[in-house]
């Protein structure tokens, strides 16, 4: 999600550049103000990409503390809930809970 908006964001750097680019072409023939607006598109996407970038720096700050194993609070990989051994322990108490399920039915 963080991602979509940093892409978003650097979309419309290029939409600005696009933009100016275009317009430079009829520059002294139009009245649009391309330049003033060519600042604010900037601002815009600069804005978002660093809003981006400000989202995915507090995602990963908060995800600090799930790097622990919630059984023995052993170090573990950001994206892990168990250390091996847990995680095992929980495959294996999941299988037999759904063997015990079996029986009773
Ligand atoms: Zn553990």
């Amino acid at each position: 999600m963080n991602n979509i908006i940093s892409n978003v964001g650097w979309f419309g750097f290029f939409a600005a550049f696009a933009y100016f680019i275009y317009y430079d072409n009829f520059a002294g023939k139009t009245s649009v103000d391309y330049n003033m607006n060519f600042r604010y598109l900037c601002a815009a996407a600069a804005a978002l990409v660093l809003a981006g970038y400000v989202l995915k720096f507090l995602g990963n700050t908060f995800k600090v503390g799930k790097g622990r194993c919630k059984v023995c609070g052993k170090k573990i990989g950001k994206t892990e809930t168990y250390c091996f051994d847990h995680l095992t322990q929980v495959v294996t108490q999941g299988q037999e809970k759904s063997r015990g399920i079996a029986k009773q039915k």
